[in-house]
């Protein structure tokens, strides 16, 4: 048994001083029992992808170790990476199918649970045609899975509606990136980080979300040459309070903030306008944008004080490099993507982006959420294509052998909240849900489970555990986990990892590629000769028939094998023939990937989503040079009044991931953060007559939560949820606690991702609820660490996701 640190109590380490190329060894490990031997793999609790050895004895895992040469982590491993592989082994992991029988899930077979799948997916093809089929999965599983998924769905069936829970997550940032730069897929790389003068961080609770790249900003903020840090957060977060300027707009705002910050930049001469000239398109038109946001404007809609915008943007308009980060606090926002570009737009006017020390990272949540988007298991083409030029069809229709009009390139791919509600009004009828749980995790949570309870939805959940969403299921299939199948995953930075399997999974559960694969079988999906559509029977071969799929494209794999990742350890992509182990930058020689004939849209109008027509994009093609987009900002749909005084934004604390599918099961994790909250300023508590830890009501114009207060440095009139937690409470001995309740069913008009970040809501002393209830609720206070009696190294704090 070892364990270097409690990584509970010390969340982030101890510092360790690197600078590009050297760093000093720390090997975090943390073991249940003696070892036999190490099975090289990698950590899937956050987009991060630290690389990490599974440690197994006796046919179980008993603990994991940081892998020391990885490029990604060189050996640090923060808490869920540490916890995490308990839920392995907890107790209720599905060990068989379940079938719906008389209304109740019972054990059944493999054969029989699939020949059911199989007749009812036919016979609803049959009678209403492929668009009777939805496929909602995840940023959870590999690389291999999602492409046998891309293709079973577009090509086996033809169905374009496909979506991942990546459109929870960082739907957003694939489309601002695309937007901006003509493809997904990050410039840049973590390295960045340990070079660069400035950090910006937008929206983005990297200490809580990524644990150990803040232990890697932290070596740098500590180290004797730090770089500059701005953080944008309503909340008074770890990297807000390490800040050298922290604004804190009301939620919502965002938009308006970054229009203001571009004009100070732009007033002043902040710019590079060689880069601009050369290498960008419509530069006047946030000109022309930014031109009305002036500072007093900023504070009247944002409420940030000029002296600080103007701080703020001096950093931001000087410092010789910059790499800026956004996560959940832009993408489950207002105006989302409009935000997003707004913070592309910023490297492309200094011209800071393809250098070392200068990128922008539109950050991923999950750990494999760019495999979703790569293998277009989001609904996206497949490898960056794009669905609207003939060119890419027939390149994809001719490496699947199949005709192009297969392919469903008739109407733009349907995103979740889309696929949700065409189940509601019985459009889909068949909607398998591939290692997600949505009936947590989704907005209006209370809607979701009456769409999936329904009579004439065919609902099947591959999942490990009896989730929220699989006791509404018809069929359960037990779904081995990480640890427990072979296969790669892509992290925030294009580093491929190679996952290894290190032990058997309990009873019958499968790998989501070998239940995809028995699908595809039993359907019979034939290409046009007649031979099977899926041709591999792997993950090595799945991988095979990927990396032939990609080549040409951005995210080029062609280069890569299994056997490669093995022997080398991971790569980043492109990987080629003429990048054999990975390039670490795009776009470093200025050319982007916008030209009409390899851009994976047209682009959008950021205001009403509206899309940029093939023959509009031609006329203006932009041949390579980076597209600058301006938007037009439009209040919240909600505001708070005189009902719904506060304005509710909801995200994650460190020791959870998504709905706490695993990081529930891991004990030590669940007792760090054990039950929900809502945190509020301290003025609005004594305002209220609240005290720290007291029940309150917390109730929005959908539904109501009764959870304990949390009095923080927060905002006044803002208050926050962590949204991991699905209890829906029945009143007598549980309360009702999942934030998702609350929020509400609209979304960004380009990336489609949900607005989670605002709703307005009432607060008040809860009142009237059941002695063992109160008793109930009152306990997320007794298991949780306190970030206000804390040193930094211990707090939990927040942003967003979903899932296992
Ligand atoms: S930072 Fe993310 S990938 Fe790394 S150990 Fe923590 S949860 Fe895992």
């Amino acid at each position: 048994m070892a364990e270097t640190r409690n990584s509970i109590e010390d969340v982030w380490g101890p510092r360790t001083f690197h600078s590009a190329g050297s760093w000093p060894v720390r090997v975090d490990e943390r073991t249940t029992g003696d070892v036999e031997r190490w099975v090289p793999s990698v950590c899937v609790l956050c987009s991060t992808g630290c690389g990490m050895d599974v440690g197994v004895a006796g046919g179980r895992i008993v603990g994991v170790r940081g892998r020391a040469d990885d490029r990604v982590n060189h050996g640090r491993l923060g808490p869920k990476g540490l916890h995490g592989w308990e839920a392995n082994a907890s107790g209720d992991r599905l060990t068989m199918p379940l079938i719906r029988r008389d209304g109740r899930l019972v054990p059944g077979t493999w054969d029989e649970a699939m020949d059911l799948i199989v007749r009812r997916s036919k016979d609803d093809i049959a009678k209403y045609g492929p668009g009777s089929h939805g496929f909602y999965n995840s940023g959870q599983l590999f690389l291999e899975e999602y492409y046998t998924l891309g293709v079973i769905s577009d090509a086996g069936i033809g169905t374009s509606h496909l979506d991942g829970n990546t459109r929870l997550c960082t739907a957003t940032a694939a489309v601002s990136l695309i937007e901006s730069f003509g493809t997904d897929g990050a410039p840049g790389s973590y390295t960045d980080f340990d070079l660069t003068d400035a950090l910006f961080m937008v929206g983005h609770n990297m200490a809580s979300t990524q644990t150990v790249l803040w232990a890697r900003v932290l070596d740098r903020l500590d180290s004797p040459n730090p770089p500059k840090l701005v953080v944008v957060d309503p909340r008074q977060t770890q990297a807000a309070r390490r800040a050298d300027v922290h604004l804190a707009p009301r939620p919502g705002t965002n938009l308006p903030l970054m229009l203001g910050i571009l004009r100070i930049l732009i007033t002043n001469g902040w710019i590079d306008s060689d880069f601009i000239r050369d290498h960008t398109v419509d530069f006047e038109t946030l000109v022309d944008a930014t031109q009305s946001w002036t500072a007093e404007r900023v504070e009247a809609v944002c409420r940030v004080p000029p002296e600080r915008l103007q701080a703020a943007a001096e950093i931001l308009g000087t410092s010789p490099t910059l790499v800026s980060t956004c996560l959940q606090g832009v993408y489950q926002s207002l105006g989302a993507t409009a935000t997003a570009v707004q913070v592309n737009n910023l490297h492309l006017i200094r011209g800071l982006i393809g250098k070392p020390g200068s990128t922008v990272f539109q950050m991923n949540g999950q750990p494999t959420a760019q495999n979703t988007r790569e293998c277009g298991a989001n609904g996206e083409f497949i490898a960056f294509r794009n669905w609207h030029n003939p060119e890419h069809v027939a390149q994809t229709a001719k490496i699947w052998n199949v005709e192009p009009s297969k392919l469903p390139t008739w109407t733009p791919p349907t995103h979740a909240m889309q696929i949700f509600h065409l189940a509601e009004t019985g459009s889909i009828r068949f909607l398998w849900i591939v290692a997600t749980n949505p009936a947590v995790s989704l907005p209006e949570v209370g809607r979701i489970r009456k769409i999936l309870a329904k009579e004439n939805l065919f609902v099947v959940v591959s999942d490990a555990y009896l989730t929220e969403t699989a006791q509404l299921a018809d069929v359960v299939l037990p779904a081995a986990i990480w640890g427990e199948k072979t296969g790669c995953t892509t992290n925030a930075d294009r580093t491929v990892h190679l996952s290894q399997k290190a032990i058997e999974p309990p009873g019958e559960a499968r790998s989501d590629l070998d239940i995809l694969l028995d699908y595809a079988r039993r359907m019979d999906f034939q290409d046009k000769d007649g031979a099977p559509l899926v041709k591999w029977t792997d993950a090595e071969t799945a991988f095979d028939a990927w990396r032939r799929c990609s080549e040409g494209r951005p995210c080029d794999y062609s280069g890569m094998s299994h056997q490669l990742l093995r022997e080398h350890g991971p790569i980043q992509w492109p990987c080629n023939a003429q990048y054999p182990l990975g390039k670490e930058r795009q776009y470093e020689d200025g050319v982007f990937n916008t030209s009409a004939d390899y851009c994976e849209t047209y682009g959008h109008d950021l205001a009403t989503g509206a899309a940029v027509t093939p023959e509009q994009y031609a006329a203006r093609d932009p041949k390579g040079r980076a597209v600058i987009k301006a938007a037009e900002y439009f209040p919240p749909p909600e505001e708070p009044d005189g009902d719904y005084p506060f304005l509710l934004t909801t995200g994650r604390v460190v020791y959870h991931f998504h709905t706490r599918t695993k990081t529930g099961r891991a004990p030590d994790l669940n007792a760090a953060a054990p039950k929900a909250f809502v945190e509020i300023a301290k003025a609005d508590a004594d305002r209220l007559g609240i005290d720290d830890g007291e029940l309150v009501e917390v109730r929005s114009r959908r539904s109501h939560v009764i959870v304990p207060a949390r009095i923080t440095g927060i905002e006044p009139g803002v208050a926050f949820m962590p949204f991991h937690y699905g209890d829906e409470g029945d009143g007598a001995d549980t309360l009702p606690t999942a934030a998702n309740r609350l929020t509400m069913s609209g979304w960004d008009p380009v990336s489609k991702q949900p607005h989670f970040k605002y709703a307005a809501v009432a607060i008040r002393p809860a009142t009237s609820v059941s002695e063992r209830a109160r008793d109930n609720g009152a306990t997320a206070l007794a298991g949780r660490r306190d970030d206000r009696t804390r040193s930094e190294g211990r707090q939990p704090v927040a942003s967003g996701e979903t899932r296992r």
